[in-house]
């Protein structure tokens, strides 16, 4: 297994709609993928597409963010590992939330994006198994900033409002003064 490049903007395959993948083809694409979870988890990330790693190709890796016990430990195994082929969304909920993003390929930015809440996803797993998945929260929106991917679609294309959009470093220093100045106003 390898850790992979990941691309930024200036690189136009990040903006050219993906190539649909064949069941042939998804025979020979199994080591990119293990090298696509393993420059993901590499990163930190919970999803990376095809695209960014420089393959227009319609393929994509999620990891869910892990569960928390009381304590506040992560519970082993909390996670879950979608490999995704040829998605679609088949459905989304009327309602939408907003919600703080980044991007492996936007590295130092965060901005605001409102997705759907909820998703229906069909999709085909590594194995070229058809399943219909379905999400909500914060897995759903991970499902959508990966498939937008896959349309050449990246989340600085959705914010909420241009100013929505933050270095890393101001946005949790921002946060870390509101966080203070609650504290404060809670005595
Ligand atoms: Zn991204």
């Amino acid at each position: 297994m390898a850790i992979l490049d990941i691309i930024t903007p200036e690189n136009p395959i990040l903006r050219q709609p993906a190539e649909p993948v064949s069941r042939d083809q998804l025979k020979t694409l199994q080591p990119l993928i293990d090298d696509m979870i393993e420059t993901m988890r590499a990163a930190n990330g919970v999803g990376l597409a095809a695209p960014q790693v420089g393959r227009s190709l319609r393929l994509a890796v999620v990891e869910t963010l892990p569960q928390y016990d009381d304590d506040g430990d992560e519970i082993p195994d909390s996670r879950d590992l979608f490999v995704i082929v040829n998605p679609e969304i088949v459905w989304q909920s009327r309602k939408e939330e907003d919600g703080i993003e980044g991007c492996l390929s936007i590295p130092g930015y965060v901005g605001e994006v409102s997705r759907h809440y909820a998703v229906r996803v069909q999709t085909q797993n590594r194995y070229g198994k058809k399943q219909r998945l379905k999400f909500n929260g914060w897995t759903a929106r991970i499902f959508q900033h990966e498939i937008d991917h896959l349309n050449g679609i990246l989340f600085t294309d959705k914010l909420t409002a241009p100013e929505n959009y933050w270095t890393e470093e101001e946005y949790y220093k921002d946060d870390e003064e509101e966080s203070a100045e609650r504290v404060v106003s809670a005595d």
